[in-house]
């Protein structure tokens, strides 16, 4: 049996999982119009390829990839183009994004099917997932077939699906994994083959007995691990630090150590454009919070506006004081109702005025609860004062780009000191001026 090492720091969050956690997944229709971002993973905005006023099927490309981690977008839906325009996204920006008029036919573009998808090759199954536009669902939007595609001479001794889901509200791998164990199995042996992984590793925490119990059934000779419940688990570098005993080092990728982590929801992806030629036009959604009538996990295709998921969960039963996307620890709050779901919305939390209001900060007492916390071994406090005070140079030679934005260190913080968000400004900052021409 696999030994679990532990990692550095992390935080035992109150658990907030069980209001939905035993929902199964609903499929939501999409609404009348659906817009669909450019952006939604990391790299550079795709390219249209469809004009106002054209008739799209459903699954159809409507923009292709842009440099090499770029990723194409598919149509969630058959009907007819309104726009190509900036739309507000959930980044806070404008995105441009592709308005569609839904016919409601659900019309489907012609799909390539394979009933044995593994005997492909590697080459073979690396297009179809990249044809198919599959980004790290998780959170990152890192297009997965670029992550599997490694350079000349390395070689991976680990797969790692990780099916942690260590972010207190979020649901949905947990709902995958208990509902389509066979789509992630196989998403993750294909993966597998395309990488060239020697082994395959599925990793959940342990508070998921049920999706733990579902995996095993179906996993083969595939290794499911339990590991300890503890936030972030599930980041990449503390998950292969727990499985493999490795730590990627400062600034370092996971194949320097043997090691790519692809999500569950990614790995079901991945089998749903190999297996049936479908590309990434919808994802699962956990809808959470103490203003939401009807809690739960929706299957809810890419495009479809907050608004829309949010009437499915029943609205609010009282009005929300703020909406964050992708969870308490690690989301962003919105300003609006109308932007889209992406490839990497995994959880719509809404909050009550009083739970949004943010509390005073105070000055730092030095206790270094947040140092004993953080998962990258860094000094949160130094940082904050760094990117407070624009001393962005100390803030880079600290470490402050090997952050994951975990917000640990905001957690524990008995001062309240905004901590991550000076931290990320201070990032922001760093990887703009190194991207200056010099
Ligand atoms: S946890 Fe807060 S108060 Fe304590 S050292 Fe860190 S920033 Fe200062
Ligand atoms: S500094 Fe970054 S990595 Fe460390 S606890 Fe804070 S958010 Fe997490």
């Amino acid at each position: 049996m696999r030994k679990v090492r532990s990692f550095f720091g992390g935080i035992y969050p109150e658990d907030v999982k069980q209001t939905t956690a035993g929902t199964p997944i609903q499929a939501l229709s999409a609404p009348e119009t659906v817009v669909v971002p450019l952006l939604q993973h990391v790299g550079l905005e795709a390219k249209p390829v469809v004009a106002k006023g054209d008739e799209v099927l459903k699954g159809q490309l409507l923009a292709e990839a842009e440099g090499a981690t770029g990723a194409p977008v598919h149509s969630p839906v058959s009907g007819k183009v309104l726009a190509i325009e900036p739309r507000p996204h959930q980044s806070g920006h404008s995105v441009t994004a592709i308005v569609i008029e839904n016919d409601g036919q659900d019309n489907w573009v012609e799909r390539t099917t394979h009933p044995d998808p593994v005997q492909l090759d590697a080459e073979e199954i690396l297009k179809r997932i990249s044809q198919a536009g599959v980004v790290g669902m998780g959170g990152a939007g890192f297009p997965t077939a670029a992550k599997l595609t490694l350079p000349k001479g390395i070689t991976l001794d680990y797969l790692i699906i990780n099916g942690c889901e260590c972010e207190p509200h979020y649901t949905t791998d947990h709902r995958l994994m208990v509902e389509y164990p066979e789509d992630i199995v196989l998403g993750a042996k294909l993966m597998a083959k395309a990488s060239g992984a020697r082994q395959i590793v599925i990793a959940i925490e342990d508070n998921k007995p049920d999706a733990i119990a579902s995996l095993k059934e179906h996993a083969g000779s595939i290794e499911i691990v339990a590991v300890p419940t503890r936030y972030p688990a599930g980041g990449e570098k503390q998950l292969i630090q727990q499985i493999t005993g490795r730590e990627v080092p400062s600034g370092g990728l996971p194949y320097q150590v043997g090691a790519v982590v692809q999500n569950v929801a990614t790995a079901r992806a991945a089998a749903l454009a190999v297996r049936d030629g479908e590309p990434l036009i919808s994802r699962v959604v956990t809808v959470t919070g103490t203003p939401i009538a009807e809690p739960g996990n929706f299957l809810v295709p890419i495009g479809t506006p907050l608004a829309h998921v949010f009437e499915a969960a029943g609205g609010f039963s009282q009005k929300p004081g703020k909406v964050v996307v992708s969870g308490a620890m690690m989301g962003q709050a919105q300003f609006g109702l109308d932007v889209p779901v992406t490839k990497t919305t995994s959880c719509l939390l809404a909050l009550t005025e009083e739970e949004a209001v943010t509390p005073d900060s105070t000055p730092c007492i030095k206790c270094a609860r947040c140092v004993d916390v953080c998962p990258a071994r860094l000094l949160p406090l130094k940082l904050e004062m760094f990117g407070m005070n624009e001393r962005f140079e100390e803030a880079h030679a600290y470490g402050a780009l090997d952050c994951i934005e975990c917000g640990a260190c905001n957690y524990i913080c008995p001062a309240k000191r905004p901590l991550l968000q000076y931290i990320r400004f201070a990032k922001m900052e760093i990887i703009a001026r190194d991207q200056l021409p010099s």
